[in-house]
């Protein structure tokens, strides 16, 4: 049904040549009977801003990803406007904005809504320079990526056909300069341009390639595809904080687990995330991280919130279980072992990426609180369900024990224990107390000195069914 109504939608003539020079290309323009983009999706500051632009004599449109999700019915989660008034103009336009970037200037004109801000994005038209590496250039070429062109030259700057539209709101028809309805309408994500060329001028564009793929179910055509498996290790030379944002973007996309299916299949993954490729040989550890992934998938796709903390947790604990264990063998105690562990994992020699400090700070959240969930004595269970982050840390300790990480039962006797009223609960201990006996742990010292009275607390509240992956936000 739905192939039916894209091609309703999106039936027209052939596709034009790309071109990466693109100066002279001209767009097809796509009326509303065929786009059929619905103005409930649009976001109402994005349509502002181009208002406001045009009113003031300039070109401006809503442009990228945006415009492809709008085309697909999807509600885009961000919206970028293109412009050919410089960032300065712009800048002068709206009161609340910020000029970003210097080697690619930018304007964030922020509206502050009911719920949270909105920012959008304005990026002045910029030109196609034949210069190689125009986006990761170094220091002599730095000031000429801010060298503004054409409508045309922007869209050929772009990477993939079904990212170059531009829709203007007030007219409202599309810009399609290369194809992308076309390509919309066939499934395809293509490059503009040569795709080598293009990947070596930004690696990036091969991850990005996955992840659309992964995001729209689209096949990547054959020649937008081939150069990949070749020039993989290119990515090395991205930045490391680069990398970790496009990599959360593929995590967060809603389809984390095909995203990462690709990306092994394109075999970048050992570029990539070389430590999830290493865990992903291991059965026990791919299930786990299998299983956070397909999670993740399901909260986004239906609305709710996962914390970034959580995913690198879980795609990190293989690795940091191992070293913890080893660690352990050496004879160290076990909460220094598992500091030890952490410090060693999370450092980016190790990953490969810059996980950002907030994110790093989840992460040594959830995994210190992990031993703390073995200890079923006294009143250790009670004051660990009170601790602040207490529900990221027990989702992440379900996920162990689905997979064989820790006892299958401790996970249910969490779940009943937080449920559990006082009397419940003194049950439920003693019942823990019987099992660890059985499996020959030992409870903690009953003759070590309490060096105070243990509060009394309340039972928490209820945990949702659907609690899964809630990490660091609650919904
Ligand atoms: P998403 O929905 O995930 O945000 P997106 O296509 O909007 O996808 P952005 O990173 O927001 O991705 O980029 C906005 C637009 O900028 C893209 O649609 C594309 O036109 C252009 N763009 C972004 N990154 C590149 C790149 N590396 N090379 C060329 N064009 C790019
Ligand atoms: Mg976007």
């Amino acid at each position: 049904m739905i192939t039916k109504f894209l091609d309703r939608l999106l039936r027209r003539g052939p596709r034009p040549k790309s071109d990466q020079s693109g100066a002279t290309l001209v767009a097809h323009k796509v009326s509303k009977k065929s786009h059929q983009i619905n103005p409930a999706l649009l976001s109402k500051n994005a349509v502002k801003v181009t208002h406001t632009l045009q009113q003031a004599g300039y070109k401006a449109y809503i442009v990228g990803g945006a415009v492809r999700d709008l085309v697909l019915g999807i509600a885009p989660k961000d919206f970028d406007v293109a412009t050919n008034a410089t960032p300065e103009q712009v800048q002068k336009l709206f009161r609340r904005s910020r000029l970003i970037g210097r080697r690619f200037q930018i304007v964030h004109v922020t509206y502050f809504g009911k719920d949270r801000p909105e920012i959008i994005e304005v990026s002045t038209f910029r030109a196609v320079l034949e210069s190689v590496g125009e986006h990761i250039a170094e220091s002599g070429r730095i000031l000429r990526d801010n060298v503004w062109g054409t409508h045309a030259e922007d869209a050929a700057r772009r990477d993939f056909t079904i990212n170059a539209m531009y829709y203007d709101p007030s007219s409202e028809t599309v810009l399609d300069y290369h194809g992308g309805m076309g390509d919309i309408r066939s499934k395809t994500i293509r490059m503009i341009g040569n795709p080598t060329k293009r990947y070596r001028e930004d690696p990036v564009r091969m991850l990005r390639a996955i992840r659309f793929a992964a995001k729209t179910g689209f096949q990547i055509e054959p020649k937008t595809l081939a150069p990949i498996h070749e020039l993989g290790q290119l990515i090395h030379d991205v930045p490391s904080a680069r990398l970790f944002d496009e990599i959360l973007k593929l995590l967060m996309s809603g389809h984390a687990w095909a995203g990462i299916q690709a990306l092994r299949h394109a075999n970048l993954h050992h570029g990539l995330l070389p430590f999830m490729a290493r865990a992903l040989e291991d059965p026990q550890a791919a299930q786990f991280i299998e299983e956070a992934l397909r999670n993740t998938d399901e909260r986004i796709q239906v609305g709710k919130s996962v914390s970034p903390g959580f995913l690198f947790a879980a795609l990190l604990w293989p690795d940091l279980e191992k070293q913890w264990q080893s660690l352990r063998k050496t004879g160290m105690p076990a909460l220094a072992a598992l500091h030890a562990a952490i410090d060693a994992v999370v450092a980016p020699s190790h990953t490969g990426i810059s996980i950002q400090r907030r994110h790093e700070g989840d992460m040594r959240d959830i995994w210190t609180m992990q031993p703390r969930f073995e200890k079923r004595v006294g009143r250790y269970p009670d004051r660990l369900v009170e601790v602040p982050r207490f529900r990221a840390g027990y989702d992440f300790m379900l996920l162990r024990s689905q997979t064989g990480y820790c006892k299958p039962s401790l996970g249910q006797w969490w779940t009943d224990f937080y449920h559990a009223d006082l009397p419940q609960r003194e049950a439920l201990l003693a019942t823990a107390k019987l099992e660890d006996i059985d499996s020959g742990q030992t409870p903690s010292n009953p003759n070590r000195k309490r060096r105070r009275r243990p509060k009394k607390t309340k039972p928490g509240p209820e945990i949702q069914p659907d609690s899964g992956l809630n990490g660091a936000k609650q919904n």
